[in-house]
């Protein structure tokens, strides 16, 4: 039996249910091994749980920076998308709390590094023609979740997989991600395919939402943010013909000399193939209709994921059972520890979990919908962020929830 005011919400998806309970853990409870990575505002950390002998990634991000930067209200979008998400292709949050100078996140800890890695440590530094299917099917499907939950992820890119140790990609960080106000429309069926699975429209989802913030990584950019006239969750598609090019060709489409040569190619030039490597037509077509520089008329834009899976290069693909299918790239294997998949990372300053303490924030029930709020505040504001207006109680970290999730099946 739950006890009162422990579980907050119950979140299911296939066989799986999360609970969320208060944090039952802090910064003293982990003892820090190494740094495995930096993000925009943070600091990645393989460390272990003390009591369970455990190892997880630490994402450990700055207050002080996040206020400078405006960057809180990407913080609790990220927590939101973390807390929410249960899916075997987006890395799984176990804590959440905060201490005076940080905020944390305790992440699965994904063994098998970066997949940009992996692509530039294989021959050529790309995959087969099958095995780029591979991947972009398992992004595919992490795409589809995260349009039907309402977000747009916008941050796709080699860098931003992960892969868990048996070669299946973990998507992360989610500090770019956006959410639709009305937090993830009502998805719609579309019709029974012939072996029953219906297909659903998560392009409604997300259908009355357009962004306007320049964000992304110059490569992998949109024509429609760069002429910054609003955005959908077609940019994530058009990140995915990107990233299959780049898996292919060991190379981004559009790569200019400099940076406003990229985005003047990305919006005039017409995406042509290289002789080799050889790849069908198929292959062709899929990265030509996501490389459609008109949203509307772009694949994915009319019915999301159900279009982009049923276009005949996935063919192969048996989407049920992805999760269950060998991957094209098994990482070295790893004792956890030795982090063999991730680069030397020297740390300037160094963090001392035991010397910080946790402090209070609001407790797990109130998570749901706190980043969508406050939109309008005044520019300027300090930690105004995409337009998080300041509480009154003048904490701008109240929202961030300090919770620990359970997981069912884990021991
Ligand atoms: P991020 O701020 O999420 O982009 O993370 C920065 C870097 O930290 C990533 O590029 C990875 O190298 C590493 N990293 C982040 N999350 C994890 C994780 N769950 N497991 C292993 N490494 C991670």
């Amino acid at each position: 039996m739950e006890g009162p005011g422990k579980v907050a919400f119950r979140r299911t998806y296939s066989s799986h249910s999360i609970k969320v309970r208060s944090v039952e853990v802090g910064p003293g409870s982990f003892q820090k091994i190494k740094m495995l990575g930096r993000g925009d505002v943070g600091k990645v950390y393989l460390v272990r749980e003390k009591k369970t002998t455990k190892l997880f990634a630490m994402k450990v991000l700055s207050k002080k920076e996040m206020i400078e930067r405006r960057k809180i209200k990407r913080a609790l979008t990220e927590q939101e998308i973390l807390a929410t998400a249960n899916h075997p292709f987006i890395v799984t949050l176990h804590h959440s709390f905060q201490s005076e100078q940080y905020l944390y996140f305790c992440m699965e800890y994904c063994m098998g590094g970066e997949f940009f890695r992996a692509l530039q440590s294989r021959p050529g530094k790309c995959l087969s023609e099958d095995g780029s299917r591979f991947y972009a099917a398992e992004v595919t499907a992490a795409l589809e979740y995260l349009h039907l939950m309402g977000f747009i992820y916008r941050d796709l890119k080699p860098e931003n997989i992960l892969l868990h140790q048996s070669g299946h990609i973990m998507l992360s960080d989610f500090d770019l991600a956006k959410q639709s106000n009305e937090r993830g429309g009502r998805p719609a069926m579309i019709h029974q395919e012939e072996n029953g699975i219906p297909l659903i429209d998560t392009r409604s989802c997300t259908a009355d939402f357009r962004a306007n913030s320049f964000v992304g990584t110059e490569e992998y950019i949109a024509p429609e943010v760069i002429q910054s006239t609003g955005h959908t969750s077609a940019v994530d598609w058009w990140t995915l013909g990107i990233l299959i090019y780049e898996m292919i060709y060991a190379t981004t489409p559009f790569k200019g000399a400099e940076r406003n040569d990229t985005f003047t190619n990305i919006i005039n030039l017409p995406v042509t193939f290289r002789d080799t490597p050889k790849v069908s037509q198929a292959c062709k077509d899929v990265v030509t209709r996501l490389l459609d520089k008109r949203e509307t008329t772009r694949l994915g834009s009319k019915s999301g994921a159900s279009e982009v899976k049923q276009h005949k290069w996935f063919a192969k693909i048996n989407w049920g059972l992805l999760r269950n299918t060998q991957p094209p790239i098994v990482p070295t294997a790893s004792n956890g520890i030795d982090a063999v998949n991730f680069r030397q990372m020297h740390e300037s300053t160094s963090l001392h979990l035991e010397k910080q303490h946790s402090t209070q924030s609001r407790a797990p029930s109130q998570i749901r919908g706190v980043a969508g709020a406050g939109a309008g505040s005044a520019p300027g504001t300090p930690g105004a962020d995409d337009g998080l207006e300041p509480p009154a109680d003048g904490d701008l970290f109240g929202a961030f929830s300090s919770m620990t999730l359970h997981y069912d099946g884990e021991s």
